[in-house]
């Protein structure tokens, strides 16, 4: 590295040093780039498959992204994963991805909000219907499918409501009338069950995770994953990634790979703390009903028991006894001390939410009572956050 001639800016920039070969650690390096380098021309002139397995550009991949969206496919059973900037990019992808003016999507009545509104308001500007469908009625369901059904969203468990859908039901429906289904897995991150073999034999076409939850677990990032067995769904699907122009911050890829090792045990000891939680919060006198798919009499619990390998996600919604009104609910929010008041889950800190659900469903609900407060669980100790249950049930009776 003798004396350089060139100015000083430049020979910063085109230093020959270059690491060593030999280096071995667990994680992954981290590879940043707008400008991906081509060796010659020849090179910049021999097409590249558009197949989101190459290097062209940063914005289509990096070793690092790569490296995360191999590892999401594997969590999920899948062969091939994209990546996006968050859940919701990862939705709209796959509903823009495969929908098509005079297209109808079939979007289960309990789906996450923002799949909602999706439907609702945004693929309307585009020629694309929707109709909304109960997810515990499989027959009801295959009545609604018709020659311009060309997409099935399924949510397992529901958002909010946790209703359990009938997979098995649902599923053989799309594959009679041969429609793609694509489930939002997010609630069972690829630990609860495996979304392409629900039965043997079925399984969904397609996999969608906000990534926001628990493979990240650390209530930091954002970011989705859109995963096929398929390879030309894949590469359907990567038309359209492409397009839209869905980067990532490779700090955030590594954060996400940082999460994955220890993914099932959070996962497990989560479900642990909620479904006690949830056990006990079943029986307290305030509350009229508790909904998670593992507590029997809780909507879809059979079909929980029949495709789940008994994994559940850190949530329960607490129905309210009708004589609480949504301000006495609020308060009971607002006097719990360990829970935060905000929206995402699956990180460190357990948070409550009450809901309306009147304005978020079409059809009738399949439970009576009062206002629905959502816990999701955090990683403390279940003993603190029952004591500070407790004290904020007093706040509320007051
Ligand atoms: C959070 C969530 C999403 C969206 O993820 P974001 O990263 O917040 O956009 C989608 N589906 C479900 C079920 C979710 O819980």
């Amino acid at each position: 590295m003798g004396k350089s001639k060139r100015a000083l800016s430049t020979e910063q920039i085109h230093h020959p040093y270059r690491a060593p070969e030999g280096w071995a650690a667990i994680p992954v390096g981290v590879y940043k780039a707008s400008t991906v380098l081509f060796k010659s021309t020849a090179d910049l002139h021999t097409p590249r498959p558009r197949d989101g397995l190459s290097y062209r550009y940063g914005l289509h991949g990096t070793p690092t992204s790569y490296t995360l969206a191999a590892r999401i496919a594997s969590l999920e059973g899948a062969e091939h994963c994209l990546l996006a900037p968050s859940g919701l990019a990862a939705v709209t992808l796959v509903s823009l991805g495969l929908l098509r003016p005079g297209d109808e999507v079939l979007v289960p009545d309990n789906v996450y909000g923002q799949n909602r509104y999706l439907s609702e308001s945004f693929l309307p500007q585009f020629g694309i219907t929707h109709r909304f469908y109960d997810p515990l009625d499989a027959a009801g369901f295959a009545e609604l499918l018709g020659p311009q059904t060309k997409l099935v969203w399924l949510e397992a468990a529901g958002s909010i409501t946790l209703e359990f859908p009938d997979l098995v039901g649902l599923l053989q429906a799309c594959k009679a009338h041969g429609v793609i289904s694509a489930l939002d897995n997010t609630w069972g991150s690829g630990v609860a069950f495996n979304p392409f073999e629900i039965a043997p034999g079925l399984g969904v076409d397609i996999s969608m995770q906000a990534l926001t939850k628990y493979a990240s677990g650390g209530a930091d990032i954002l970011m989705g994953s859109v995963c096929t067995r398929d390879r030309a769904l894949h590469e359907r699907l990567n038309y359209t990634h492409e397009h839209l122009g869905y980067g990532l911050g490779q700090n955030d890829v590594e954060l996400v790979l940082r999460g994955l090792p220890t993914l099932e045990l959070r996962y497990r000891a989560q479900d642990a703390t909620t479904r006690a939680l949830a056990r006990w919060m079943a029986a307290r006198p305030e509350v009229a009903r508790v909904l998670h798919p593992a507590l029997p009499g809780s909507p879809g619990h059979e079909f929980w028991t029949q495709t789940s390998s008994a994994g559940a996600a850190c949530l329960f919604s607490a129905v309210f006894k009708p004589e609480y009104s949504a301000a006495q609910v609020d308060a009971f929010v607002d006097a719990l001390q360990l829970f935060g008041i905000g929206y995402s889950w699956a990180g460190p800190m357990s948070l409550a939410v009450p809901y309306d659900m009147s304005r978020s469903r079409a059809l009738d609900l399949p439970y009576e009572g009062g206002v629905i407060v959502r816990f999701a669980l955090g990683l403390e100790a279940e003993a603190d956050l029952r004591a500070d249950i407790e004290q904020a049930l007093s706040v509320l009776r007051a």
